[in-house]
């Protein structure tokens, strides 16, 4: 067996997906695919389950560009899975034929304080941990843009421009724009606090960089995708594109504004 084949299927240990996934398994390895169990072995990790699973499979295993990533969605289409259970067959003859492609995401690195980075898929959010409002100076590259005050900030990739940023009315961007969207949540805005009040988008070569003011309130959450960091101080928050991109496996004729289209208008 090619090491090529090795495939992994990530998802929630529950009986009941398990139960859903055994078949799953056994399907590929009719097909001549390498069912493995340990991540490290893969080179195709399925994620089993929805927007969510396929988010945490990547966050998981570290966001590997050496792997080609699959999502499966157990219900409804999802914005990342784009294979149904009830059409796994679909998933199986793509490995095979020739109406797929390979789609490069765009993830966000973000460094806290010169600590070790972390990645986003979809977005970092950064929030205050209590019911004051929060200071934030906002710099593009080495630029003082403005100081916010209000609840938070939250900054996404392309992909994630259908998801938190969306509820705050960010724009949705074409993901083969590169590039991060800074959105506002709840900022302050009078004749003593000025924001821009938009979101805006910064091309993917530059840095976007958070000073949290030290008054009391600097101990912000920190939300990467969905997961919370567990609350701590942060002073410094560099957000930039990230070199690393996510590899997956997606259907010819269902391109992102396809979704857009089917699942908000
Ligand atoms: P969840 O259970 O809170 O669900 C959030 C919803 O967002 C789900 O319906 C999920 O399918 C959908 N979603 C996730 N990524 C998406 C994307 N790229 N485009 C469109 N919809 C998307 O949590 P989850 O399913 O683990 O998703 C995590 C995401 O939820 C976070 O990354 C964040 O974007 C989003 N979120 C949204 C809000 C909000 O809209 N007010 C608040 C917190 C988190």
């Amino acid at each position: 067996m090619e090491d090529k084949n090795n495939i992994y299927f990530f998802y929630k240990h529950t009986k009941s997906m398990q139960e859903t996934v055994e078949p799953l398994k056994q399907l590929a390895t009719s097909q001549g695919l390498n069912v493995v169990d340990d991540v490290q072995k893969a080179n195709i990790i399925v994620s089993v389950g929805g927007n969510n699973a396929f988010l945490q499979a990547t966050r998981k295993t570290n966001f590997r560009s050496d792997c080609l990533y699959v999502g499966v969605s157990t219900d409804r289409e999802g914005f990342y899975p784009d294979f149904t259970i009830n059409e796994i067959d679909k998933m199986f003859e793509a490995f095979e034929n020739q109406n797929i492609e390979v789609k490069r995401l765009s993830t966000l690195e973000v460094t806290i304080d010169d600590e070790k980075p972390f990645y986003c898929l979809n977005e970092c959010s950064i929030r205050s941990n209590v019911i004051k409002t929060f200071v934030l100076e906002v710099f593009i590259d080495d630029m003082h843009f403005e100081t916010f005050r209000g609840d938070g900030m939250i900054v996404s990739t392309p992909t994630g421009s259908t998801a938190y940023n969306k509820s705050v009315r960010g724009a949705v961007v074409d993901p083969r724009l590169p590039s991060l969207q800074v959105s506002e949540i709840a900022s302050l805005n009078n004749n003593t606090y000025r924001t821009l009040g938009t979101s805006f988008l910064l091309s993917g070569d530059r840095t976007l960089r958070l000073k949290v003011v030290q008054d009391g309130n600097d101990f912000p959450i920190i939300g990467a995708d969905n997961e919370a960091l567990s609350i701590r101080h942060a002073e410094d928050i560099k957000i930039r594109l990230s070199d690393k991109q996510v590899k997956v496996l997606k259907l010819k004729d269902n391109t992102f504004w396809h979704k857009v289209q089917r699942n908000f208008l």
